[in-house]
């Protein structure tokens, strides 16, 4: 019975896009698309930064 399926599969290096380049961790897609740069990047997240400085752009810079 394999009924349960872990949503987490092994990723083998791919796109680093949804990693948090301040901190290093691992951000979804919607969040860098909400709190992250244009063009993917995000520099911070909730383990680095607060939510109040996430939507002040706090995610959208170094
Ligand atoms: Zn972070």
């Amino acid at each position: 019975m394999d009924a349960l399926s872990p949503q987490e599969a092994p990723t083998k290096r791919r796109s680093a896009n949804r990693q948090c380049q301040n901190c290093g961790h691992y951000v979804t897609k919607q969040f860098v698309r909400v709190f992250g740069a244009n063009d993917g990047s995000l520099y911070g997240c909730l383990s680095c930064l607060t939510l109040r400085d996430l939507r002040e752009g706090g995610g959208k810079q170094p």
